[in-house]
C-alpha cells in the first residue's frame, strides 16, 4: 500500500502542507495520498498493551492484592500506567476519551450559562485559614512551603480561591449575576489508602463550577438547573445513575446531593425507595431507618460510586471573604453561593467499571477513543490485494462524513492477523459496533476481508 501513496518529505520541518493546515494532523503521522486524502495510521500512534494480570499486579507494586476491573483493564490495554500510589500517567487514547468528556461537559455547563476560568492548583494557607479548613480539612489536604517558607496547599477544591476572587471584583452588580464559573483542572487529595486505580487517586481531573446569586431563591433556581445539567450528562453518556441527598461535610452549606452510579465495589451506601423518588446517602439517615421517610414504603439498599456532588452553600463563603454586589437598591448585600463537582477521571473509568465485560473494555460511545477503524488483510494473505481497496474505503469514509474528521484508524500493522488487530481495537473502540463492510456485488469475493468497525 506504501507503494500508492507519497509521503510529505518534500516540506521542510515547520512547514506544512494544506491537508496538515486544515486538519492540524502532525506531519510524522499521516501521509499524503494523491487524492489529498489522509489517513490515521496505526502503527505511527501509541500501540496498545496486553499485559497479563501478574503483568499489572506487578506495575502496581502489588502482591495477590485484587484491582477493580476498571483499574486492571486499563492498565491490562494501556490506557493508564502507574507513576507513584494513587498517580497515574493517562496515555494517549485516556486522554482522547476524557478531552471527549470535557467538550461535552462543557456544552451541559455552557447550555446553562456557566464561563469557564482557570485557577491556580497552588492555594495560599491564608485562604483555608481564613474558613478554618486549613486545620478542618487534615491530612487530606496536600501541603508544601515554597523557598521563602510560604505555606501552600495542591487544591482539592477552589470555594476559598474563587470567593476571594469574586471579593475582589468591587464593582459587581446584581445585573450581572447569577455568574456560574467553573473550571476543568487537576485536583489533590492525599488519600491515606488510593485504590481502585482512576476512582480513588491521590490527583485527578474534576469539574468543578461555584455560583454566585442575587437572592436565596435565585440560587435555588441555579442549583436545580445544574442538577438537571448533570441529569442530561450522564443520560447522554448512557450511565445509569442516582441523585441521592447527601451530607455536606467538610465543604458546609445547607444542602447537598450525590450523583451515583449504582455499583458493587463503590464506596457508599445508599439507600432507594422502588414506590418513589426518595433516595439517600445512608449516612443521612438515622441507623435504625428501614423505611422510607417520605411514603414510609420499605427501602432498598445498594453500593454506588459518587461521580457528582452538589452543594447548595448560601453565604457561608461570601460572609467570611465579603463577596458582595450592589443590589437593586443599590446597597452592597453577600452574593448566594452554590458549589457542584463532577470528577472527570473518575467518571471515565467508573464507565468502564459499568459498562465492560471482564476481558473486553467499553466505552460510552460518546467518549470511544475513536469512532471506527479499518483493518485491511494480513500480508502475505491470499486477500493481500484488498489492501488497497481497504485505504480507498478509507479516504471514502473519511470524506463523506465529516464528523469523522480525526476519528478513523487504519490498522495498517498488516504482519498481525485481523483477528488480533480486532482484539485491540477495543482498547479504542465498542468492539459490540462491529460491522463487516458491505461490499458491491463484484467484490463479493473479498467480503469478508475488511473489518470496519464503528458506532
Ligand atoms: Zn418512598
Amino acid at each position: 500500500m506504501e507503494g500508492l501513496l507519497t509521503r510529505c518529505r518534500a516540506l521542510p520541518t515547520l512547514a506544512t502542507c494544506s491537508h496538515q493546515l486544515s486538519g492540524f494532523v502532525p506531519h510524522r503521522f499521516h501521509y499524503c495520498v494523491p487524492g489529498g486524502g489522509r489517513r490515521l495510521l496505526l502503527s505511527r500512534v501509541f500501540q496498545p498493551q496486553n499485559l497479563r494480570e501478574d503483568q499489572v499486579l506487578s506495575l502496581e507494586g502489588r502482591s495477590g492484592d485484587l484491582t477493580c476491573k476498571s483499574q486492571r483493564l486499563m492498565l491490562q490495554v494501556g490506557l493508564i500506567y502507574p507513576a507513584s500510589p494513587g498517580c497515574y500517567h493517562l496515555l494517549p487514547y485516556t486522554v482522547r476519551a476524557m478531552e471527549k468528556l470535557v467538550r461535552v461537559i462543557d456544552q451541559e455547563m455552557q447550555v446553562i450559562g456557566g464561563q469557564k476560568v482557570n485557577m491556580p492548583s497552588l492555594s495560599p494557607a491564608e485562604l483555608w485559614q481564613a474558613t478554618n479548613r486549613w486545620d478542618l480539612m487534615g491530612k487530606e489536604l496536600l501541603r508544601l512551603r515554597d523557598r521563602h517558607g510560604k505555606e501552600y496547599c495542591l487544591g482539592p477544591t477552589h470555594e476559598e480561591a474563587i470567593t476571594a476572587l469574586i471579593a475582589s471584583q468591587k464593582k459587581l452588580s446584581y445585573k450581572q449575576l447569577p455568574f456560574l464559573l467553573y473550571q476543568v483542572t487537576r485536583k489533590f487529595r492525599d488519600e491515606p489508602r488510593p485504590r481502585f486505580g482512576l476512582l480513588r487517586c491521590r490527583e485527578f481531573y474534576m469539574k468543578d463550577m461555584y455560583t454566585f446569586d442575587s437572592s436565596p431563591e435565585a440560587a435555588q433556581q441555579t442549583y436545580s438547573l445544574v442538577c438537571d445539567a448533570y441529569c442530561s450528562l450522564f443520560n447522554r453518556l448512557g450511565l445509569r445513575f442516582v441523585k441521592v441527598q447527601a451530607n455536606v461535610g467538610s465543604i458546609g452549606g445547607t444542602m447537598s446531593h450525590e450523583f451515583q452510579l449504582p455499583m458493587d465495589i463503590g464506596e457508599d451506601w445508599l439507600a432507594i425507595c422502588p414506590s418513589c423518588s426518595f433516595s439517600a446517602n445512608m449516612e443521612t439517615l438515622d441507623v435504625s431507618q428501614m423505611n422510607c421517610p417520605a411514603c414510609q414504603g420499605p427501602l432498598t439498599k445498594t453500593k454506588g460510586i459518587e461521580v457528582g456532588h452538589t452543594f447548595y452553600l448560601g453565604t457561608k463563603y461570601s460572609s467570611i471573604f465579603n463577596a458582595q454586589f450592589t443590589n437593586v437598591y443599590g446597597k452592597p448585600s453577600l452574593a448566594e453561593m452554590g458549589c457542584y463537582g463532577l470528577g472527570v477521571t473518575r467518571i471515565l473509568a467508573a464507565a468502564i467499571e459499568v459498562l465492560s465485560t471482564e476481558d473486553c473494555v467499553r466505552w460510552p460511545s460518546l467518549l470511544a477513543p475513536y469512532q471506527a477503524c479499518l483493518i485491511p488483510p494480513k500480508k502475505g494473505s491470499k486477500e493481500e490485494a484488498a489492501s488497497e481497496l481497504a485505504g480507498q474505503l478509507y479516504d471514502h469514509i473519511t470524506e463523506a462524513v465529516p464528523q469523522l474528521h480525526g476519528e478513523v484508524l487504519l490498522d495498517d500493522r498488516t504482519h498481525l492477523t485481523i483477528g488480533n488487530r480486532l482484539k485491540d481495537a477495543r482498547t479504542w473502540m465498542n468492539l459490540e459496533n462491529i460491522i463487516l463492510s458491505k461490499l458491491t456485488q463484484e467484490q463479493k469475493m473479498k467480503h469478508r476481508i475488511f473489518s470496519l468497525i464503528g458506532g
